[in-house]
């Protein structure tokens, strides 16, 4: 166990010295009433404290991290450095318009990058995360199809391939989801699709590729059919690093998108965050986007919109972050991007596909392998799979997701590793399969160097604890 920094305090060992005081000294702890009890440390074991922690995790920056629908892509550098330029940190968003003009600037020229990729008109960039950018839409569809006078609209249609975000996102902002099966080839059941619009569809919600990392191909039916009904349609765009600069969501029938600037634009993600779900909406839809103070964007709505989802313009270094990938990398880069990405997973596929029985399918930027031969074959399981590539140095695929696949394994490897680092993973994967044919059982045991072994996850995630007592 690594001790808490209030454990390994000790009285008066932070010895720091201060410039002195040339303004009156005031005492907060004597408004406060009680002493504040903060660690005492000396700098250097603060640092080391730290760095134990961050080596206790494993990130992309040790080994890949094929974590499917993730995009745990590496994030450049310098987007750290634009972001924490004084400019953009040393300013408040209530000050006087003129003073900010670079902020400004970044928001336009961001706004007018994302409805380039996007085939949109407008943008929010409130929403903090994708499930927030799915909610806030929602809410935007919603107000819309109120201000028509189509309040008997209340179903959304969700495929079961669809990420687990769309469903409980709808249910949140008070829908009723209607749950429509695929094809064996994991695209859309039509006839399903069609015998469910009608007079109460607010709004068809695709995750596109969907969760098992497929295109699907009847899009341009869909969007037709569910328009026919008076529905529209949103397009779940967290995953847009298998498709930016070769198809826009716009331009397939889309009315609304949301996307993830921490997946595809490149921001350190998981644990929590900082986000950035920013939203896209065709011309109609404009006017009930939240509400700014700032307009850079024309067109809001003060009456129409349906308020705030969040302060100001969201989190802003996100999006100091994702503009500064995009210029890095111009049209071309983003088109590339995607298109290595898309490589990158069908390469991986036809590589380990048969540890795992599967055919070859072509996939997007990521696919879904089924380990239920190896359990059937040694009582190996997506789990001990998993818990194996952790001993091996690389973070395992998502797993038991999406529910429509038995033993799921659904792996992202993305466009930021290279042809050796991808060999290697399918390398891994041969040797863990061999060990599962030979020792099941040292697969069972699995992680044997990770600092956490195997904890009881419903428990970790029901019943967390977040406080310490001292
Ligand atoms: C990650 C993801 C989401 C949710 O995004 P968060 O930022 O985690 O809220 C929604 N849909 C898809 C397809 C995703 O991959």
């Amino acid at each position: 166990m690594i001790d808490l920094l209030f454990e390994l305090s000790k009285k008066g060992s932070n010895k720091f010295s201060m410039p002195e005081l040339d303004v009156p000294e005031v005492s907060v702890s004597a408004k406060r009433g009680t002493e504040l009890d903060l660690p005492e440390l000396p700098e250097v074991e603060v640092m080391r404290h730290y760095t134990a922690l961050s080596r206790l995790v494993h990130g992309v920056e040790d080994g890949p991290y094929p974590l499917g629908s993730c995009t745990m892509k590496y994030n450049p550098k310098l987007n750290e450095v634009t972001a924490s330029l004084d400019g953009f940190t040393g300013i408040h968003p209530l000050q006087p318009a003129d003073t900010i003009k670079g902020c400004t600037e970044v928001l336009k020229l961001t706004h007018s990058a994302l409805c380039g990729v996007l085939g949109m008109d407008a943008v929010s960039f409130q929403p903090a995360a994708g499930a927030h950018g799915e909610m806030t839409s929602l809410l935007v569809m919603h107000k819309y199809l109120q201000s028509i006078g189509q309040t008997q609209r209340t179903k959304i249609i969700v495929p079961d391939s669809s990420h687990g975000t769309n469903p409980a996102s709808a249910v949140a902002a008070g829908f009723e989801v209607v749950t429509i099966p695929s094809y064996s080839n994991g695209m859309v059941d039509m006839d399903a699709l069609k015998a469910a619009v009608g007079d109460d569809t607010a709004a068809m919600m695709l995750t596109n590729p969907n969760t098992l990392g497929i295109f699907d191909k009847q899009i341009a039916e869909m969007a037709k059919v569910v328009h026919a009904a008076g529905g529209l349609m949103y397009y779940d765009g967290a995953n847009l690093n298998a498709i930016m600069g070769w198809a826009r969501p716009g331009d397939m029938g889309f009315d609304i998108v949301h996307v993830n600037l921490h997946k595809t634009f490149s921001t350190p993600h998981g644990g929590g965050g900082p986000g950035s779900g920013p939203i896209a909406c065709k011309k109609f839809l404009q006017a009930y986007l939240p509400y700014t103070e700032l307009d850079y964007r024309q067109g809001v709505d003060a009456e129409k919109s349906i308020g705030k989802v969040k302060a100001f313009h969201g989190n802003f270094a996100v999006i100091v972050k994702a503009l500064t990938y995009i210029l890095a990398l111009g049209a071309e880069g983003l088109k590339d991007a995607s298109g290595k990405a898309v490589l990158n997973a069908n390469y991986l596929f036809k590589q380990i596909a048969s540890l795992y029985g599967e055919q070859y399918r072509h996939c997007m930027h990521e696919f879904v392998v089924s380990a239920s031969k190896a359990g059937d074959d040694y009582g190996v399981h997506a789990l001990d799979i998993a818990k194996a590539m952790l001993d091996e140095g690389i973070h395992p695929p998502t797993i038991y997701f999406p529910l429509i696949v038995k033993e799921a394994m659904m792996f992202e490897p993305t466009e930021t590793e290279s042809k050796e680092s991808i060999d290697s993973l399918a390398k891994t994967m041969a040797s863990i399969f061999s060990v599962a044919a030979s020792n099941p059982d040292a697969l069972h045991a699995a992680p044997l160097k990770a600092y956490i072994g195997r904890p009881d996850e419903v428990k970790a995630a029901k019943d967390m604890k977040v406080t310490a007592k001292f």
